[in-house]
């Protein structure tokens, strides 16, 4: 965690969201309560349809939950706002933007000018390596390269938080490891606060600084685990003794938490749309 920063503290308290009607209630997410310090990488894992993506709307200011409070250095979030930079799964880049023009999209919309936003944008491109295409658009893009470009938009405007819902999920393993790479070199640079999402165990260890675990619906904290790995993080890590001893604790945890959603699909009539998270393991493996 990095002591010099002093903006960028989440807290949530005793957060519940429920949706549908009276008839159709779904409680996605239970009495919350996680925090992430100033300058603090924090992920959260859990089973698929525990509330993840719920919890992270709302600090992003997108839904209203239905009990609790979300604050961001002491101010409770009533909607977004450009203190927190988003970064989904899908690459949401603008197709008739070149790689530069996307990643100075919201400092125009804040009115900087147009000299100040290009040495924003080649700088942060050059962090993530991507300074050589720049002048590119979208459709000439690796899908890793599409999600780096993400994330300097998002990181563009000098958000005191980002908020990343499973960002590297829909890239191959390989580009997954690189970008995990990239995206702890960036965040050693700037050191902001990350609440970063992920299904994935080994990634959440090697990014985090803490990581939350979360029961299966309605997701409650189950475990909060710190990650004693020293930075900067390299892939060698990956393979010593703490983190794989984490690995073994993390995944007995989620074990845990898919069986109780398997049988709550069971119980609920079926294993339509099931999907156990276990990262990059089989679920036969788990089991
Ligand atoms: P996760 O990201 O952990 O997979 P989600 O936060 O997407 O889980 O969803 C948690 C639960 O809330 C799921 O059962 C999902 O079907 C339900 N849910 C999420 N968003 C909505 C919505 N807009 N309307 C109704 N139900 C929702
Ligand atoms: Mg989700």
């Amino acid at each position: 965690m990095n002591t010099t920063q002093t903006s960028g503290h989440i807290e949530l308290r005793g957060l519940s969201m429920a949706f549908g009607s009276a008839q159709q209630r779904v409680q996605a997410v239970s009495d919350v309560s996680l925090h992430v310090s100033p300058g603090e990488f924090v992920s959260i894992i859990g089973p698929s349809g525990c509330g993840k993506s719920t919890l992270l709307n709302v600090v992003a200011g997108f839904t209203k939950a239905t009990e609790g409070e979300v604050r961001l250095d002491g101010r409770a979030i009533s909607g977004p706002g450009s203190d927190r930079g988003v970064v989904f799964q899908q690459y949401s880049l603008f197709p008739w933007m070149s790689v530069r023009r996307n990643v100075e999209f919201g400092l125009k919309m804040q009115g900087v000018p147009a000299s100040k936003r290009e040495t924003t944008a080649r700088t942060l491109l050059g962090l993530a390596g991507l300074l050589a295409f720049e002048n590119h658009y979208p459709d000439q893009l690796s899908g890793g390269m599409k999600q780096r470009v993400g994330i300097v938009r998002a990181l563009a405007t000098s958000p005191q938080v980002m908020l990343m819902d499973e960002p590297f999920g829909a890239l191959d393993s390989q580009t997954r490891v690189v970008m995990q790479q990239i995206l702890t070199n960036m965040w050693q640079r700037l050191r902001l606060s990350v609440l970063f999402i992920t299904h994935d165990i080994e990634e959440a260890i090697f990014l985090s600084d803490r990581v939350y675990v979360m029961t299966a619906r309605p997701g409650r904290i189950k475990a909060e685990i710190e990650i004693p790995l020293p930075r900067p993080r390299t892939a060698e890590m990956m393979s010593s003794l703490v983190f794989t001893q984490i690995l073994h604790k993390l995944r007995n945890l989620i074990r845990e938490e898919s069986l109780v959603a398997m049988g709550n699909e069971l119980d609920s009539g079926g294993l339509e749309g099931f999907a156990v998270d276990v990262g990059t393991h089989g679920v036969g493996e788990l089991i």
